[in-house]
């Protein structure tokens, strides 16, 4: 029953989920009889606090801080902290939710949660970062451990506010533990984890593409983000001899006809964390277009001629309106790095057209399954090597796609890899439920 409007985005991915379980409550009436449906809905617990902190010129400022610990039957919560001004408590509701199945996707022992605060990264310095990390953690350090709630980053969360993150626990707990994941390669991260969520939905769209005969050779890919994911996407789609043409900020979108240079966008935005418009200072062949001048019902990036897309920024950003001229203009292939950017209109007309269509819960999983893999080190003390990393993150993603697949032909829905991954995913968390008895 939708009661808050503050709940939005988590109605939406409850319904898209609750939609897909018919077929499966059809077939097994006995998740019924357990209440599984009502008990997965309501998270097993909330935390919302009070963040302050003082900026460069001893201002006080106070934000607000969340972390949900939605569902541990598969494991010690895992999920994301996102720091960005938008992040309410029905975002990270959301985005809890999600992660409950996503987890399960993995075949790891994760549960699901999700964390962060309505704090906007831009413009502080190094400084206000870290004094607002060590805030955030000083309350934060309650509620987690390494087994039994283990954060990474998310959105305006990466390495340095990890590390901040990962300080403030040390000093707090006096314990040296792998309780966050993302972290420092010199100080018990993982390699690769860097890259695998934009590696991760790269190989799902490859898995895609290979059922249908086809690679991702010679195609032409829009991308949208120009963060952590979006970056590793276009490193990953160009290894595979695709060609990247686009990537987005909040600001704008960049398309470069030629291909986006991977090595100025890292240098603008991991490096100078600038805005894209700099780039065509150097690349005067591309063209950047302002939020301004956005079409009214979406987004630019994706009114650009393409064979695949790649929606790598935020949720929602991809509408009805986007998906219409997407499909018009012969797109084949989506693979969602991103936690459900396109609209529940949009996926719908994606999967009428009966194309590629990977959901972000399942194409976007290499992230927090190499997280798992980088507390396995933590906890044998061993760190492996990349190439170790990389054939275990290639054999989850071809997995979690055959299970989507599977799932989807074993409800009479072939190709529908938003049921496949929905009652996969719902399936080993609720008989994890049933036989951990009521609670
Ligand atoms: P980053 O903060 O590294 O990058 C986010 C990018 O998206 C930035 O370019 C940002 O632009 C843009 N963006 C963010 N919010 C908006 C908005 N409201 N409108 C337009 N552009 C926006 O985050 P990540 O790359 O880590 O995350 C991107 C997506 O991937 C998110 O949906 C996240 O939940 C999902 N994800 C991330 C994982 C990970 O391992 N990092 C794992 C699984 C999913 P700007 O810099 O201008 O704000």
């Amino acid at each position: 029953q939708r009661s808050s409007p503050a709940q939005a985005e988590f109605y939406q991915a409850a319904e898209e989920v609750l939609e897909c379980l018919r077929p499966l409550f059809e077939r097994y009436p006995h998740y019924h009889d357990h209440c599984i449906i009502e008990r997965i809905v309501e998270p097993e617990r909330q935390v919302f606090f009070r963040v302050c902190w003082t900026d460069d010129n001893g201002r006080v400022h106070v934000n607000k801080g969340y972390r949900i610990q939605f569902n541990s039957a598969l494991g010690p919560y895992k999920g994301g902290l996102r720091f960005h001004p938008s992040v309410t408590a029905g975002t990270i509701k959301f985005l809890g939710f999600e992660q409950i199945f996503k987890n399960a996707l993995t075949g790891l022992s994760i549960g699901g949660g999700k964390g962060g605060a309505d704090f906007d990264p831009k413009g502080k310095s190094d400084s206000e970062i870290m004094r607002f990390c060590q805030a955030f953690m000083t309350e934060l350090h309650r509620h987690i451990g390494p087994t039994c709630d283990v954060p990474a980053g998310d959105i305006g969360v990466g390495g340095r506010e990890i590390g901040y993150l990962f300080g403030q626990y040390k000093r707090l707990s006096g314990r040296y533990e792998g309780v966050l994941t993302g972290k420092g390669l010199n100080w018990g991260g993982s390699l690769g984890r860097k890259e695998a969520t934009g590696y991760g939905a790269v190989y799902f769209a490859q898995n895609m593409l290979a059922d249908r005969g086809e690679t991702l050779e010679g195609k032409t890919c829009l991308v949208s983000g120009a963060g952590n994911v979006a970056i590793y996407t276009i490193e990953k789609l160009y290894a595979l001899g695709a060609l990247p043409i686009t990537c987005s900020d909040s600001r704008g979108t960049l398309h470069d006809p030629a291909g986006i240079d991977l090595a100025l966008l890292k240098e603008l935005k991991e490096v100078r964390r600038g805005s894209l418009e700099e780039y065509v200072n150097q690349r005067p062949d591309a063209r950047y277009i302002s939020v301004r001048d956005y079409p009214q019902d979406g987004h630019a990036v994706w009114r650009i001629k393409a064979d695949a897309a790649f929606p790598s920024a935020t949720q929602n950003e991809l509408t009805e309106a986007d998906a219409e001229v997407l499909l018009a203009q012969g797109v084949r292939c989506i693979s969602e790095g991103a936690n459900m950017p396109s609209t529940t209109a949009a996926v719908d007309l994606f999967l009428e057209a009966k194309i590629a269509y990977g959901p972000g819960k399942a194409a976007n999983a290499g992230g927090v399954a190499t997280s798992q893999l980088e507390m396995a080190q933590n906890s044998s003390m061993e760190q492996w090597p990349l190439e170790k990393v990389d054939a275990k993150l290639q054999q989850i993603m071809a997995n979690i796609y055959h299970q989507c697949a599977t799932t989807a032909e074993e409800f009479n829905d072939p190709g529908n890899l938003v049921l496949g991954a929905n009652i996969a995913g719902f399936r080993k968390v609720a008989d994890a439920m049933i036989d951990q008895g009521v609670m």
